[in-house]
């Protein structure tokens, strides 16, 4: 069965008078790796609870290949609905061995040859004896892994499952999860907070405010043309420049742009990303540096220009001093548009 594999349809839930999921609607594709992204507290966690099962909805309905699995007279239980997820924490079982946590919910004929052959596939071969503190943060990571696969799930939910590692590890855990689960073909549904995760890992990402989904994307598609102000401030660093549509054109202090479809004497906001914004030196040019803060392989500036202040991120290697007078050019046409 080809398309969706999740689907949610004006789905709400509530917990007393906090409203944490808003009418969410939703598809996740076959196959494919979806991050829900957002702030703490915007419904992530609470949106995949709900489509595993752990949750059930106020209103709306959560369908999962294609059959109604929680609706107002409808609710399959998590255990019925073929879906995989790890947690937080990974939730390992501590007085288990790392094979029996693994082989937990299986039949137990079944339970030692499938606990060896996951484990294998997760690079833990020959670690079926320890106990879970007897593991690394990573290889914990890749037993709950392991025994969120057992069942054979088509899809996998992650809440966040790196949140507690460092940023050099977290980057290894990330590594180690696509190169297991993208094989597999498995469709993975990924809670984040970090919008570089998100980027990173995803081919598409759900963008969550106040536990409703403001936009759904690939990252690129996210980044340079953001639904609204907010979706484009959430997601990078951006210069918002008030802006006068006139003749197919936006007319702002920092040039003329392609109005694209904006119309009329429509007042305008313009969003440039730092990293579009290009200094040259120049003793007669309209803006001056007024900050600079070095980041390593970038530059950010902070340039005013009248009474404007933007922001500027350069290559490191590019180097403008602060108090230099500069020109602002704009590196290429993709200059998203607001009204
Ligand atoms: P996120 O995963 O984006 O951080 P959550 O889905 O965990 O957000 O929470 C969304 C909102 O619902 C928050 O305001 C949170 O405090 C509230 N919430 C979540 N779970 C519960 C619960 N079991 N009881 C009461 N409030 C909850």
């Amino acid at each position: 069965m080809d398309g969706q594999t999740i689907r949610l349809d004006g789905v709400t839930k509530r917990y007393g008078a906090t409203v944490a999921v808003d009418r969410a609607s939703l598809e996740v594709r076959r196959g494919e790796v979806l991050a829900l992204l957002g702030p703490s507290g915007c419904g992530k966690t609470t949106m995949l609870r709900l489509m595993a099962g752990f949750e059930r909805p106020d209103a709306g309905t959560v369908s999962v290949e294609g059959a109604v699995v929680a609706a107002p007279r409808v609710f399959v239980a998590p255990e019925r609905r073929n879906i995989g997820m790890v947690f937080q924490d990974y939730a390992l079982f501590p007085h288990l061995t790392v094979a029996e946590n693994v082989g937990f919910g299986l039949p137990r004929s079944e339970r030692a040859a499938r606990a060896g052959e996951l484990l294998t596939r997760v690079g833990l071969a020959g670690l079926g004896g320890r106990y879970p503190h007897e593991l690394s943060g990573g290889q914990q990571q890749r037993v709950a892994l392991a025994r969120a696969l057992a069942p054979e799930p088509s899809i996998m939910l992650l809440d966040e499952p790196w949140s507690n590692a460092d940023p050099l590890l977290r980057e290894e855990l990330r590594d180690e999860v696509t190169s297991i689960l993208r094989p597999l073909g498995v469709t993975v549904v990924l809670v984040t907070h970090d919008r570089e995760e998100a980027f990173s890992l995803a081919d598409r990402i759900a963008l969550v405010r106040d536990g409703a989904i403001v936009q759904v994307a690939p990252p690129e598609d996210l980044y340079y043309a953001p639904a609204c102000r907010w979706s484009a401030e959430f997601v990078g660093g951006c210069n918002v420049i008030s802006g006068a549509v006139s003749g197919g054109l936006v007319h702002t202090a920092v040039g003329s742009f392609p109005a694209n479809g904006a119309s009329g004497a429509d007042a305008v906001e313009v969003l440039i990303r730092p990293e579009l914004l290009e200094l040259a030196p120049d003793p007669a040019g309209a803006a001056e540096v007024v900050g600079r803060e070095f980041r390593g392989h970038d530059v950010f500036y902070r340039v005013r220009l009248a009474d404007l202040e933007l922001i500027s991120q350069r290559p490191s290697n590019e180097v403008v001093e602060l108090g230099a007078r500069v020109a602002i050019r704009l590196h290429d046409g993709r200059v998203p548009i607001f009204h």
